[in-house]
């Protein structure tokens, strides 16, 4: 099979400055352990913009790129297999979990990867070569199979999204029980209300941007609320007027967290998914009082995105659905262009979009 494989490939890296940088690098050789991916679908990430696109937030204290191959939501077919790998052959559908860790701290223990303090913590995509080029070598220890009902495309949702979005709903033991606030509506909160929805809540979303308010109507938000002034009324008058059981900010701004626990009721639960920023707010009136939980909440664990791909097959879900934009590898800077103008929903590398000329090079091998 490893002979049939080219020697060169494409990938990208992000050299800062918003710049795109094509390169030509050997096709790695899985090692012990470790899986050749042919990549099939790599989604770009909100994080991606504000730590490595622009400029390597690393000198600020932001998340650490070293100069690697970006792209950290990766979906693959496996075509290449190393030595110790017993659950994944040639063939294999796969989506990865995008960090390894140690594997012998807690938190690697768990299947939090995410958590790893240990120096040998690697992220695809920023500490180790990721999904944005032709082939990729996975740890199969990061590697999920892939049902047949859920694509490529779906599988790159799942590896940071969908799973960031899941957990943040596991945490808060979301159920048919619930009413759901969704606060901002951006590519994780769409994924939070498709998810919240499948396990039987009922879902308020809210976002000022009218293009993501109708996305959340389209993907079955039973609410959808403009974040004006008076949305707390709206939300209250949406929840019998006590408040929703579960509040969840992806929306990462102050207003929006404090909002989120301003629409919890009495024993609710809110969880906080969205990154950076600030939030201040009095703990008396809008936490003691309340008798809320708040919980903080990062990507997820190995076993956790493992249940979200059987819950998304069980229920029949295509978490494509919330994917705007398509570009194929070569289109990668147009693809961050479009991205970052933040008015798309999900923006994503279709690794079968690629030129023709390139196919029937290969159909001919
Ligand atoms: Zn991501
Ligand atoms: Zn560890």
């Amino acid at each position: 099979m490893e002979s049939k494989l080219p020697e060169k490939m494409l990938g990208m890296k992000l050299p800062g400055d918003a710049k795109v940088q094509p390169v030509e690098v050997d096709v790695p050789k899985p090692g012990p352990g470790q899986v050749l991916l042919k990549m099939k679908a790599a989604s770009l990430c909100g994080s991606d913009l504000k730590y490595i696109y622009y400029e390597h937030t690393d000198k600020t204290g932001g998340a650490r790129y070293d100069d690697v191959i970006a792209g950290h939501e990766p979906s693959g077919q496996v075509v290449a297999v190393g030595e110790k790998v017993d659950d994944f052959k040639v063939g294999d559908r796969v989506v990865v979990y995008h960090i390894q860790g140690c594997g012998y701290c807690d938190e690697c223990r768990k299947g939090f990867f995410i958590n790893c303090q240990q120096p040998e913590r690697r992220a695809y995509g920023w500490q180790r070569d990721g999904a944005l080029a032709e082939y990729m070598a996975a740890d199969a220890s990061t590697c999920i199979h892939l049902p047949d009902f859920l694509t490529y495309e779906d599988g790159a949702m799942i590896a940071c999204g969908f799973g960031t979005a899941y957990q943040g709903l596991l945490r808060a033991n979301v159920s048919g029980n619930d009413r759901v606030l969704v606060m901002g509506l951006g590519p994780v909160g769409q994924a939070a209300v498709i998810l919240a929805k499948a396990l039987g809540a009922e879902v308020i979303g809210v976002d000022i941007s009218e293009e993501r308010m109708a996305m959340a109507e389209k993907i079955g938000a039973d609410y959808v609320l403009k974040g004006d002034d008076d949305v707390i009324e709206k939300i209250m008058a949406a929840a019998d007027g006590k408040g929703v059981e579960v509040a969840v900010d992806c929306s990462g701004s102050a207003v929006g967290r404090h909002r989120c626990l301003e629409a919890a009721r009495m024993w609710g639960n809110v969880v906080y998914l969205g990154e950076q920023g600030t939030v201040t707010f009095e703990p008396s009136p809008l936490l003691l009082h309340k008798n809320l939980t708040l919980h903080g909440s990062w990507v997820t664990s190995v076993g956790n995105m493992e249940k979200l791909v059987e819950l998304l097959d069980r229920k029949k879900i295509h978490p494509s659905q919330i994917i705007t934009h398509r570009f194929p590898l070569e289109e990668t800077a147009q693809a961050f262009e479009v991205f970052a103008t933040g008015k798309t929903g999900k923006v994503c590398i279709n690794h079968e979009m690629r030129r023709e000329t390139e196919q029937e090079q290969e159909s001919g091998r």
